[in-house]
């Protein structure tokens, strides 16, 4: 049952299964606008923060002269800082910046070269890459849909920027809501309906594709915007669930 996984359960019959796809088919085809997320989406191997990660390598390569342990410790202690609020509804609309919490946890200790090191050494690790084959399929779906990218990261967005420009995608997006930004998080459904408005879109004309039931479908309900999720995430809001954003391209493009 690949495709169509919140519509298409084993026990049902194939008719049911074929009038679903159907329908999904059709919802998504009167569909003007994607609204894509994308971490976990169209782009993956992000959020580099494990227990092991060496960050002071990156930092010594910006040419950065604290010790290593030093700068290990304080890009720890800002991922915790930031992981810790991210999911606190308390901060959805003021979500601090990296160099928030530098100055938070660290007050006047750097000089502020050493914050923008530390900044950037903490953006190339949230930072992941975006596939061949999912640019392709970006392309694809940039030729039935307006594209928009609705985008939760922590560090200010240059370094994605230039993977997008890397990948060939930067210019497919009609908009980007880059939560660094602005502070807002998901599901705040406020930077969902900022690039509606900004897109001249009505909520029934967008569709929000993501893998997070909590932040994605989330916001797009409150929104009033249907929502397909992609990756494991399933939810029965979830107008359909698709393993990848690969097979959502093939069964739109798939004859009916
Ligand atoms: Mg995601």
């Amino acid at each position: 049952m690949s495709g169509v996984a919140s519509v298409a359960v084993s026990d049902q019959g194939d008719t049911d299964v074929i009038s679903a796809r159907a329908n999904t088919r059709a919802l998504i085809e009167e569909k003007k606008v994607l609204l894509l997320d994308m971490n976990g989406t169209f782009m993956f191997g992000e959020d580099r923060f494990g227990p092991d990660e060496d960050y002071a390598a990156h930092y010594a390569a910006l040419g950065g002269e604290l010790p290593a342990r030093q700068v290990n410790a304080a890009i720890r202690a800002i991922y915790a800082y930031l992981d810790v609020r991210y999911p606190d509804e308390q901060y959805r609309h003021c979500f601090p910046s990296v160099e928030t919490a530098i100055r938070d946890l660290f007050g006047q200790q750097l000089v502020a070269d050493e914050v923008h090191r530390i900044v950037n050494t903490f953006a190339f690790h949230e930072l992941g890459y975006i596939p061949a084959a999912y640019a392709q399929a970006l392309h694809s779906l940039n030729r039935r849909f307006t594209l928009a990218a609705i985008v939760d990261i922590w560090a200010p967005k240059p370094l994605w920027l230039r993977e997008f420009e890397r990948a060939g995608v930067v210019d497919l997006f009609a908009a980007c809501s880059f939560s660094s930004d602005h502070g807002v998080v998901k599901p705040s459904p406020q930077p969902f309906l900022h690039l509606l408005r900004e897109l001249g879109t009505q909520p029934d004309q967008a569709l929000v594709v993501g893998d997070s039931a909590r932040r994605d479908l989330g916001g797009a309900k409150a929104a009033g915007i249907d929502c397909v999720l992609v990756g494991r995430a399933e939810h029965a809001d979830a107008v359909a669930s698709f393993a990848n954003l690969l097979q959502l391209c093939d069964f739109v493009e798939a004859p009916a």
